[in-house]
């Protein structure tokens, strides 16, 4: 059997989720769409259950994987809904509905819905993607109120430069938020991971934490929150050939590694179609057998190359880690110029173990 395999520490996860509702004081929706960032939405879902006090998915056909796989906590579509025709199910199985555009608004207005929804009212405080604009905000929450189809509002917005420590955007999109929301009670919405690990101050009734849960950094530099974080995925595999590299020899496409010294390299069996990173350069740092190393040339589709020089007890079968405990999501995004949340969304091809069910 192929020895390469994410190992999913699902007790690290329920680490990461606590550690989120902690530092924030408030109740937190687990983000979990896209596969819940490529670490499988339903075994997620599943491990935070208990303690959660719901999810949040982009769509759905998302949600609707959750609830066919007993999942009965509250869901959030990030999105709401993209045809009015999914009002019907949303309404059938309690889905809570984000409403970004007042196109949704005069859809909701228009549909006769079994029972009301829980709505969740976005605003666009400078992020200029999807919300309702601050000055049409009080208008749209008075027409959801008139409607009679809202059960209840939470008034929500997203940062577009929480990542950022030394941006003054976050403050300002809070001051938009206040403002063009004062008079209106409701619960608010306002933070993603970066928000609640490096904005503190930030009222919140709800946060809705994304890439901590996995154990990954939003940032860029050392933040004492992301400290405390434990990695939930680890990728693995095993060296499956080993040889000698002579001086001036060149390894694996195009040549783009040619060696400076007699080295001795190892293939292991991982690939771009596994979702580890073509743009990875030589230098990449991985893990063979608990001591750091490199990778050396292109990263091909099924297997990659890894110095064994300075690694002289490794061989056959020794374990790799691409990235998990001891190797960050967070230093293999930044040496191949992605972020950890591209990274992992790409997983693919192997197969995922889960631990601490
Ligand atoms: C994806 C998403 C989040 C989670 O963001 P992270 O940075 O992963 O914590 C929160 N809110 C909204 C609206 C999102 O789309």
């Amino acid at each position: 059997m192929r020895p390469a395999r994410a190992l999913i520490d699902l007790q690290a996860l329920r680490h990461n989720y606590q550690l989120a509702r902690d530092t924030a004081g408030a109740k937190a929706l687990a983000v979990i769409k896209a596969d819940a960032y490529g670490h499988g939405a339903v075994r997620v879902a599943q491990a935070l259950e208990a303690e959660a006090d719901g999810f949040a998915v982009a769509c759905i056909e998302e949600a609707l994987e959750l609830r066919q796989a007993g999942i009965n906590a509250p869901i959030l579509l990030l999105e709401g809904f993209f045809e009015a025709d999914e009002l019907a199910l949303m309404v059938e199985h309690d889905f809570w509905c984000v409403v970004h555009s007042l196109w949704q608004l005069d859809a909701i207005e228009q549909t006769a819905l079994g029972k009301p929804l829980n709505v969740w009212l976005k605003m666009d405080s400078g992020m200029h993607r999807v919300g309702i604009h601050p000055a049409d905000f009080q208008a749209a929450h008075q027409r959801l109120l008139n409607s009679g189809k809202a059960a209840k509002i939470v008034l929500m917005t997203h940062f577009a430069r929480a990542d950022e420590l030394d941006s003054v955007r976050t403050d300002e999109q809070v001051a938009i938020f206040q403002s063009a929301r004062s008079g209106l009670t409701a619960e608010v919405s306002l933070r993603n991971s970066p928000g609640v690990m490096g904005w503190p101050s930030v009222p919140s009734d709800w946060v809705r934490p994304g890439i901590m849960l996995y154990g990954a950094t939003p940032f860029d530099q050392p933040q004492s929150v992301a400290d405390r974080l434990q990695p939930v995925m680890t990728l693995e595999s095993r060296v499956i050939c080993v040889r000698d590299l002579p001086v001036g020899e060149p390894v694996g496409y195009g040549g783009t590694f040619v060696a400076e010294r007699n080295m001795r390299i190892g293939v292991v069996a991982m690939g771009y179609a596994d979702g580890y990173p073509r743009q990875a350069p030589t230098g990449t740092p991985l893990m063979v057998d608990g001591q750091r190393s490199q990778l050396l040339g292109r990263v091909s589709m099924d297997m990659l190359c890894v110095d064994l020089t300075d690694v002289p007890g490794a061989g056959l079968g020794s374990r790799v880690e691409l990235w998990g405990k001891n190797i960050l999501i967070s230093e293999v995004a930044s040496s191949a110029g992605m972020i950890p949340y591209q990274i992992l969304c790409n997983l693919k091809r192997v197969p995922r173990l889960y631990t601490g069910a």
